[in-house]
């Protein structure tokens, strides 16, 4: 068994990272199994390594252990490119120079079929799906031709551990085409939009068996799950928590710095009192 916790250095750690960490690092302890930390830094314009340093030390006082170096996402940039590369030659891939305001012009625009937003943001209209890779110019995104990667993928379906879902999921292949469409794989590979396919990947080459993550990844688990059919990886089990939320029933984000486990240690609380704290 092996689990990991991927958190990407855009900010302190908080509560919810806390339990998201410790749930997986628990889970591992008792089925005598692995607990990896990955860094998951792709996103150049966002990540420090300040946030990165502060990532260790926090998991370090919390009292957990993990084998080093871990793996950090901005290492492996080509292997993500070639994997794109793959989906490509497979005629799944295409490139996009729409921007964001021409996508939240079509959002807007009163014609029936708009499209939706989903959890990937704007289900994309499909205005540059009929370009070839050839036609491919800087700066223009690669995205999924979903619906070609839904008809070319065998069983999609994984397994839930979690406590909202549990059970076997079968993913519902038009819910996927509608509701989250052709997702972007990368733009020279800087950005939040490479997460779906560095993740997949990462979890494969680790060996990831367990994923442990908050519930806001939930609906993030049909697209990967279909990445990993169409590179022939193996699906993991997931285990999606429920979020900690403020005394106001809000999601914690990282900017709520009063609830940073830093924030937290300095003031003198112990890793026990965060343990209570979270409810674990
Ligand atoms: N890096 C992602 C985050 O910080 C988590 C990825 C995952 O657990 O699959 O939200």
């Amino acid at each position: 068994m092996i689990t990991r916790f991927a958190p990407s250095p855009t900010g302190p750690l908080h509560l919810g990272h806390a339990f998201s960490a410790l749930t997986a690092w628990q889970r591992a302890k008792d089925a005598g199994g692995t607990f990896l930390l990955r860094i998951e830094d792709l996103d150049a314009d966002r990540c420090r390594a300040e946030w990165e340093a502060l990532i260790f030390e926090d998991l370090d006082w919390l009292g957990l252990d993990w084998p080093r170096p871990v793996l950090r996402q901005s290492d492996h940039v080509g292997e993500y490119e070639t994997a794109i590369a793959h989906l490509a030659e497979r005629g799944l891939v295409y490139p996009c120079s729409c921007t964001r305001t021409d996508l939240r012009a079509a959002l807007s625009a009163p014609q029936e079929g708009a499209p939706a937003v989903g959890p990937d943001g704007i289900v994309y209209p499909g205005t540059c799906r009929a370009r070839p890779m050839s036609d491919r110019r800087d700066g223009d995104a690669l995205r999924l031709n979903i619906g070609r990667a839904v008809a070319a993928a065998a069983d999609l379906s994984f397994e839930e551990t979690g406590p909202l879902h549990p059970g076997h999921h079968r993913i519902d292949r038009m819910a996927l085409v509608t509701g989250t469409g052709d997702i972007v794989l990368g733009r020279r590979l800087t950005g939040i939009v490479a997460y779906h396919l560095a993740v997949v990947w990462d979890d494969a080459r680790q060996g990831v068996t367990d994923v442990v993550r908050g519930e806001d990844l939930f609906t993030a688990t049909p697209v990967q799950v279909l990445l990993q059919a169409l590179f022939g990886l193996p699906t993991p089990r997931y285990h999606h928590h429920e979020l900690i939320r403020d005394e106001r029933g809000r999601r914690l984000a990282k900017r709520d710095d009063a609830r940073g486990i830093s924030t937290y240690r300095e003031a003198g609380l112990s890793p026990a009192d965060i343990v209570m704290k979270i409810g674990l």
